[in-house]
């Protein structure tokens, strides 16, 4: 199969087509448009030539384009997920979950596009601003650059493409090199629902020459990012008075309290902690369990992570396939033998076969071990434990990231400190970290980003709030 690009409502070919494979099997997958700086420009070109066209659109229109492309990904839903598994080794019952948390995002941001809406401003609440009405409006910005990761292909494309869509701006989408064809497919049923051409280019090569093309440019308006720390950084640092949103990485962090009756909730910390072979940006990466429980809490854990199906991402019973490149699986391994060389005890995992590396479980890493303070992003997570519970939030807050973090207590006291004291985007009273659902506002501080998704507020980042005072008199 040849990949184009998608650029002004027609599949554009280009100079280089790069062999895309099965991070699994090795297997050829695809021959993907590498776009040239010409083509990226070309895309540039065709989305603001549809700027018009967008902000003059009906908001009913613009709703119900949205509401077509989830129809059309609900009625394909096997097809999709089986791309997901493909193209990034997702094992295929969780590529399921994310197709149908695909359909929720264009849903919400259907429902969202009738929405959009300023308020009134009282101007005689100011001496001198008497005799006035005002309200405010909200506007497209215009050309939106949208650049998503490789572990949700179609879920965090669609957090970017629905509220840019939604609120009428036009977007150049940059998918992950590793999984270009989940975005093509998206634009394919853009264009089936009637959507502009011009509304939505995708530009599948390399992140750094596709990404300098797009940051660069004037005409773009707005940059929304969801990926790596590092590249983050290189953007907003490079992006100029672009508007720049920022979703980034994680060591998100569990609080388990003594009381906690964790039997019940144990499948549910595991599969937080190992889902997508922890390449999850609220993955749960540092466990703090009460001393009182921790034994019992360890033991429990491990049961239940040897419980988890390894293997073939297509198998309907796997629980954990292939990460997604060989490198990533040698660099977590390497940082779980120096925390061990540092003095954690590795009670379960630790291994790999080809690109897949077992679920692994540290006990006691130190906090500036890089399985602890950096994102491992892999299925790595490490127990420690604690005596006071103020303890342990401060351990959850020594952190340079701080997307959401969890707390199981039954102390109700001890939930509102947690939900003070965390220096996170989001705190999950009683759930683990990795709790999302796509309407909630959802983001970071410190190096896990700025700015925040979840459709509306996604879209109040993506407008311009314009006012309008009119003189009475
Ligand atoms: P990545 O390497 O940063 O890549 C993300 C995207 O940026 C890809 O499309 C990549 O293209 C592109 N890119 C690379 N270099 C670039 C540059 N210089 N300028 C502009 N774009 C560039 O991240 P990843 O490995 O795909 O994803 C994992 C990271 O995403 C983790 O840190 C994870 O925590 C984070 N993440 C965050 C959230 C959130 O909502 N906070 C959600 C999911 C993932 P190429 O693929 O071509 O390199």
């Amino acid at each position: 199969m040849k990949q184009n690009l998608w650029i002004n409502g027609e599949s554009v070919e280009t100079e280089t087509y790069r062999p895309l494979f099965n991070p699994f099997n090795g297997e050829k997958i695809a021959d993907v448009a590498e776009a040239g700086k010409k083509d990226v420009r070309k895309a540039i070109d065709s989305a603001a030539g549809a700027v018009r066209a967008m902000a003059e659109m009906d908001a009913h229109k613009r709703s119900d384009i949205l509401r077509r492309v989830a129809e059309f990904i609900q009625e394909d839903r096997e097809e999709c997920a089986r791309l997901i598994a493909e193209e990034s080794s997702k094992p295929l019952k969780i590529a399921r979950g994310e197709v149908d948390r695909t359909i929720m995002t264009y849903t919400f941001a259907s429902e969202e596009a009738r929405r959009i809406h300023g308020e009134t401003i009282p101007m005689d609440a100011a001496p001198g601003g008497e005799g006035r009405v005002a309200y405010t409006v909200r506007e497209p910005l215009g050309v939106i650059a949208a650049i998503t990761p490789f572990n949700f292909p179609m879920n965090l494309v669609a957090h970017k493409v629905g509220p840019a869509i939604a609120a009428g701006n036009t977007v150049v989408l940059k998918p992950a090199s590793q999984t270009p064809l989940s975005a093509y497919k998206i634009a394919s049923y853009f264009h089936r629902a009637g959507l502009p051409a011009g509304a939505l280019n995708v530009v599948t090569g390399s992140g750094k020459s596709v990404g300098d093309v797009l940051i660069s440019d004037d005409r773009v308006k707005m940059v929304t990012f969801t990926g790596s720390p590092e590249v983050g950084k290189h953007i907003r640092e490079n992006a100029g008075l672009k508007r720049v949103t920022l979703e980034l990485g994680s060591n998100s962090a569990l609080i388990v309290d003594e009381g906690t009756d964790f039997n019940k909730v144990m499948p549910r910390i595991v599969t937080g902690a190992f889902s997508n072979q922890g390449q999850v940006c609220i993955s749960i990466q540092r466990i703090f369990v009460h001393e009182s429980i921790a034994d019992k809490f360890v033991s429990t854990f491990v049961e239940e992570a040897g419980k988890l199906k390894v293997g073939n991402p297509l198998d309907e019973q796997t629980d954990l396939a292939a990460m997604i490149s060989a490198n990533d699986v040698a660099r977590a391994k390497t940082w779980v033998q120096d925390a061990v060389e540092n003095g954690a005890e590795l009670v379960y995992g630790g291994e790999s076969d080809k690109q897949i590396l077992k679920p692994t479980v540290l006990l006691n890493a130190q906090l500036t071990d890089k399985v602890s303070c950096e994102e491992v992003f892999a299925p790595v997570v490490h127990i420690n434990t604690f005596i006071e519970f103020d303890d342990a939030l401060a351990q959850v807050n020594d952190s340079q990231f701080g997307l959401q973090a969890g707390v199981y207590t039954k102390d109700l006291q001890k939930a509102f400190k947690a939900a003070k004291i965390l220096h996170v985007g989001g705190v999950m009273i009683n759930d683990i970290p990795t709790f999302r659902v796509d309407h909630m506002p959802y983001g970071g501080v410190k190096l896990s980003g700025n700015g925040r998704e979840g459709i509306k507020y996604a879209l109040e980042e993506m407008t311009e709030l314009k006012l309008v005072s009119i003189k009475l008199d």
